[in-house]
């Protein structure tokens, strides 16, 4: 097991980040005791395809474990699967449309993996991962032990899970309904136009910056404020989404946390409500 130094603004979607000099890729669970047994006192950081961080522009000081556990397979002919936590989202909608199997059309437009998804509890167009998790297998962090969590014990909720703190997630048991195929590419497909539609698309960003509010879509709150396109230094709120905030090559995570501190500030002066971020800040920022 090798551990690499990594440039953390080549392998997340928004670009930013230093130096990680203590990086590994699994794809196999046996290799994080490995990891474990050559990072002793580092804080462990588990990534996915980084497409909901923000690293900081400094180096990154502890560990990094880049999950890259990656395989899809039928357990039963009732719709149930097996899925690596390292598998890309797309490709496990594509499976399941091959299958013949109705729930993870919404998959396909979300650039992340399976592990991050559940962490996340991921979703859009009123799907949610956690609906379709049966059980996740993780390794325990504090426990140094290979662990299965039953899906009612994890606690979804709106875009975050708990229960899975200290915990890197390997694989999880998933089920789905069957459904025809011209069904399924269907709703994939208006998915798809809905996304093409309402998202800027080839520029980084890291989908949506704020959770919606009770009550309340983010997205218009920041529209209603007059924020559509204000830019600090190389990073804008998007023309085309009021909720994703685009990144130009060159620009520094310190930019995208000042927008996300000033639009804050001002959606809460006007409407008197608190955005929460979605997004997750990893390092220094002040
Ligand atoms: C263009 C675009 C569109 C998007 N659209 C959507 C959308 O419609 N809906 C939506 O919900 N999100 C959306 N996102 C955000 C993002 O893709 C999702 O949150 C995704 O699930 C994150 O997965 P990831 O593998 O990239 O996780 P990362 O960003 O790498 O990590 C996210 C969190 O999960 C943790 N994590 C990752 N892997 C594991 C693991 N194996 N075990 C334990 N913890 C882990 C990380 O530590 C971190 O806390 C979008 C992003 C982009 C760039």
């Amino acid at each position: 097991m090798k551990k690499n130094k990594v440039e953390l603004s080549k392998i997340t979607t928004y670009r930013f980040g230093g130096e990680c000099k203590s990086f590994y890729s699994i794809n196999s669970p046996n290799q994080i005791e490995e990891v474990l047994s050559q990072s002793i006192n580092d804080e462990i950081f588990v990534l996915g395809k980084g497409s909901n961080i923000a690293f900081s522009d400094d180096d990154y000081p502890g560990t990094i474990v880049k999950n890259e556990i990656e395989f899809i397979k039928l357990i039963d002919d009732k719709g149930s699967i097996n899925v690596g936590a390292g598998t890309y989202l797309p490709d496990l909608s594509r499976f399941l449309y091959e299958q013949e199997l109705t729930g993870g059309e919404f998959l396909l437009g979300i650039p992340g993996t399976v592990g991050g998804a559940i962490k996340m509890n991921a979703g859009c167009y009123g799907y949610e991962i956690g609906n379709y998790v049966t059980s996740v297998i993780c390794y325990d962090l504090k426990l140094k032990k290979v662990i299965e969590l039953q899906s009612d014990k994890i606690r979804f909720k709106y875009r975050e899970s708990s229960n899975l703190e200290n915990l890197i997630i390997l694989s999880a048991k998933l089920k789905f309904d069957f459904s025809e195929k011209q069904v399924i590419k269907k709703i994939m497909s208006e998915m798809n136009d809905l996304r093409k539609k309402s998202q800027p698309s080839a520029i980084y960003n890291a989908g949506s910056v704020f959770k919606n509010p009770e009550g309340h879509y983010a997205a218009e709150l920041i529209e209603k404020a007059g924020l559509k396109g204000y830019e600090i230094d190389k990073v804008s709120v998007s023309l085309k989404h009021a909720n994703f905030f685009v990144a130009k090559k060159g620009a520094s995570a310190k930019s995208l946390f000042k927008l996300v501190q000033h639009v804050k500030n001002i959606v809460e002066d006007k409407y008197g409500v608190q955005l929460k971020e979605e997004i997750i800040f990893i390092g220094k920022f002040s």
